[in-house]
């Protein structure tokens, strides 16, 4: 039968989110049900919030979870019952072009839940990303659940199912960070910060944290940044030349998805270069470059989706990494809350006062 169990939302533009009872169905044909125990405060669910994804409210919001599966639909074969899971976006279909190509970290056709989560008068909810796991419980297609060790606290293990695999996977996936390159960061928030970290596992040599905050810019430190500079008093093309023998930084990466600072990391990248955009833009910036600088720098500039991750090959990855004490993966958690917390954790997320606020669940 069906669940009832509290989740978190967001009925209209730009509307305070709210803890409301939300209807949860049995799984069908592929679908699990997680049992959520901890799911991290994201961005991108601030613009659900704001009507900034798109029109379909009521959302449900969360997506950056961890859990335990609590039921699975007919067919499913590759979780069950028990088993300790991070949520992911990219529930790799095996069809689409990408995936018949090879290259499933691409996949352009993720598998979701095919039923709706509803409230309780039926109204259907847009599960962010797919997920919406600021809930109790929640409906999804198993394929967007990854087994990983149940010896990793949900909190920490929680955020690869978005933020940290985006920016760890910017560094070591699309920027391809090989070991003794140099590298810059523009941006040292959750994102940033995770390509800093994700730079250093890589071996990165120099790597280098840009930010207009000192106090990002302290925590890129903490994250294995070897220098850093504060872009609102130093040039920071020309900061990262002279950190990089006059010449530029291997790869240059752009967390932060603004035209300036793109533009910032398209310079201060190295000929043959690689620059990375995995900042997320909005639709109105447009970005003005001289073609010969395009062509006459040679390298490559690549954005990077999810960090263009494989999550059954990276969660767990990056999970054993973090048990070994090799990728400080808990350390992106400044605080805990509870399901009615997550308007205060909005506040704080736009003042930049924290990494990750993430919601965590009474069992
Ligand atoms: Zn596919
Ligand atoms: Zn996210």
């Amino acid at each position: 039968m069906p669940y009832e169990v509290r989740g978190v939302v967001a009925r209209g533009k730009g509307q305070p989110v709210t803890v409301e009872t939300i209807v949860v169905p049995d799984p069908g044909p592929g679908e699990a049900v997680v049992d959520v125990q901890a799911c991290g405060v994201c961005h991108t669910d601030l613009h659900y919030r704001e009507g900034g994804i798109n029109d379909d409210f009521p959302f449900l919001l969360g997506h950056e979870a961890a859990g335990v599966v609590s039921a699975v639909g007919e067919g499913v074969t590759n979780v069950e019952v028990g088993d300790y899971v991070v949520l992911n976006w990219r529930a790799v279909c095996g069809q689409c072009r990408a995936c018949l190509k090879g290259e499933p970290q691409y996949c352009f056709d993720t598998h979701n839940a095919a039923q709706k989560m509803t409230l309780t008068d039926g109204t259907e909810l847009s599960p962010a990303l797919g997920i919406g796991a600021f809930a109790e419980k929640t409906l999804v297609h198993s394929g967007q659940c990854t087994k990983v060790d149940a010896a990793a606290p949900a909190t920490a293990a929680g955020l690869l199912g978005c933020g940290v695999m985006a920016g760890v996977g910017a560094a070591i996936n699309t920027g391809a960070v090989r070991r003794g390159e140099t590298v810059a960061v523009f941006g040292c928030g959750g994102v940033g910060d995770a390509a800093v970290a994700g730079a250093k596992l890589a071996g990165a040599s120099t790597i280098i944290a840009v930010d207009i905050d000192d106090r990002k810019l302290e925590w890129a430190k903490q994250f294995g940044a070897t220098h850093t500079v504060n872009s609102t008093d130093t040039d920071p093309v020309e900061a990262i030349k002279a950190l990089t023998g006059g010449f530029g930084v291997d790869v240059a990466i752009d967390a932060v998805g603004h035209p300036k600072v793109f533009e910032q990391a398209f310079y201060a990248r190295d000929l043959a270069g690689r620059v990375v955009m995995v900042g997320v833009p909005t639709p109105d910036m447009e970005i003005t470059l001289p073609a010969i600088e395009i062509f006459g720098r040679g390298g490559s500039i690549k954005s990077s989706w999810y960090g263009d991750c494989l999550p059954s090959r990276d969660f767990p990855m990056l999970v054993d990494l973090y048990l070994q004490g090799r990728f400080p993966l808990e350390d992106f958690v400044s605080e805990t809350t509870g399901l009615d917390g997550v308007e205060e954790a909005f506040a704080k997320m736009h003042h930049g006062d924290v990494l990750r606020s993430v919601v965590v669940f009474e069992k």
